[in-house]
């Protein structure tokens, strides 16, 4: 008999980590049934505000005895139980189990929980149709992320290697040897990606939290994951690791949607024409975009850096194709941009002064007058316009790998500029 298990939602900013307990239960229950595939990494909305990090869930499958199912069943909520930070207002975790094939309406169901808003009532719903049994412990938040774990097609994917620390050393910073990583990326890149910002010379593999991962190394390519993992000089004992299979850097949760269809943790993909030049509040940049059916407020927030000096070049009247999560700042529902697309760019006049018209030498402003810095010709301060260039080509622009969205696909992978442009 097939089992899918699903968990979610056992983590907080204080500490444990979904894929951590996935993992100690995937290498358990390996020895009670046999594992069908990888564990699956699946990420959620990620503009949902309940996420703790980057709304991963956690689910698995095995072929096993009827006889030991109930075994298993036990020991999964056992984990949960102990393991979880309960401690955590935010922390609500839900198990879900799910015996067969996964069905149709399940699939939707997760698919609707990648791209939109869905309510624990929706969850227990669909779990009741499908016959999937499900556990909540507090309000049981997680049976969403649970069964929406399950029910993922993945039939995109990537990889990410996951190692863990030893518990004495959780809350320490993480001791890897930054240059092995240098080296192990430039062997391994783009098959294994994101493991360094080559710009910032920083390293990206370890994350800064409480939690129990000491580096996650994603890729496309298992074998390349696994050997830039072999690569890297640790400076603190490794517990264990645990490759994953999962939706990140698919480009999954981006669906294309009209301006005026946009609802609140949408995740979209839009065309349209910039309405209004941009503006500037602290360090984020904000322009609006507009069709035929609508206007929306776009944001490239300051952590974004220096994909805002391409922002920062849009003229109103440009068309663009723009994805990103639809969130709400200051009351004002806002797209908050991933990547972009100029379509068409409006030409861009700036009024100059003049050659000189006596000997085509520079002119200098000297009030209401123009005066010829060769010739000493003098004639009143008329500007002409003229046509500069746009600094911005026809290709997609994204944001630096650090604010990224983990379901965002880079460019530098293949097909990391289909779903935009789809919108051609
Ligand atoms: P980590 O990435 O470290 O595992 P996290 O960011 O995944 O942490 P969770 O602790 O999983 O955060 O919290 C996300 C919560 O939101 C879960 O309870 C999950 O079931 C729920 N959830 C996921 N997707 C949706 C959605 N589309 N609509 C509403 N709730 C959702």
């Amino acid at each position: 008999m097939r089992l899918h298990i699903g968990i979610d939602d056992t983590d907080s900013p204080n500490g444990m980590c979904t894929t951590y307990l996935g993992a100690l239960l995937y290498r358990e229950l390996s020895r009670l049934a046999e594992p069908i595939d990888l564990p699956r990494l699946i990420r959620l909305n990620p503009n949902i505000p309940y996420k703790t990090r980057g709304n991963g869930a956690v689910a698995m499958a095995f072929e096993a005895d009827e006889g030991t199912i109930p075994e298993i069943k036990d020991l999964v909520l056992s984990h949960v139980g102990q393991l979880s930070d309960f401690t955590h207002e935010n922390t609500n975790p839900g198990v879900a189990f799910l015996e067969g094939d996964v069905p149709g309406e399940l699939r939707e169901f997760s698919l609707k929980a990648l791209r939109e808003h869905v309510t624990i009532n929706e969850a227990e719903r669909v779990a009741r149709e499908v016959g999937a049994e499900y556990f909540k412990f507090k309000l049981g938040r997680g049976i969403i992320g649970a069964l929406a774990a399950i029910g993922y097609p993945l039939e995109r994917f990537t990889y990410e290697l996951l190692a863990y620390r030893e518990p004495e050393n959780w809350g320490t910073s993480r001791r890897v040897n930054g240059e092995s990583v240098f080296l192990a990326d430039s062997w391994a890149y783009p098959f294994s990606y994101d493991n360094v910002d080559p710009y910032k010379r920083t390293v990206l593999i370890t994350p800064h939290g409480k939690d129990p991962v000491l580096v996650g190394i994603r890729g496309i390519d298992r074998g390349k994951v696994v050997q830039v993992f072999e690569r890297v000089e640790f400076l603190e004992p490794v517990a264990f690791y645990q490759l994953y299979k999962t939706n990140q850097n698919t480009d999954d949760h981006l669906v294309p949607k009209k301006i005026g269809e946009l609802r609140l943790y949408d995740s979209v993909v839009v065309r349209g024409k910039v309405a209004r030049p941009y503006w500037e509040r602290g360090r984020h940049v904000f322009f609006e975009l507009e069709d035929d059916t609508g206007r929306i407020r776009v944001a490239a927030f300051e952590p974004t850096k220096k994909f805002r000096n391409w922002v920062r070049k849009l003229l109103p009247g440009d068309e663009i194709i723009a994805a990103g999560g639809v969130k709400e700042h200051e009351g004002v529902l806002t797209l908050n941009l991933e990547k972009f697309y100029p379509v068409k760019l409006v030409p861009k006049i700036e009024f100059k002064k003049p050659k000189c018209p006596r000997c085509g030498g520079t002119m200098k402003s000297k009030g209401d007058y123009l005066k010829c810095k060769r010739c000493g010709h003098k004639m009143p301060k008329k500007l002409v316009p003229v046509e500069v260039p746009r600094d911005l080509e026809k290709k997609i622009y994204e944001v630096p790998p650090d604010a990224r969205k983990h379901l965002s696909r880079p460019l530098v992978l293949p097909g990391g500029e289909d779903k935009l442009l789809e919108l051609l």
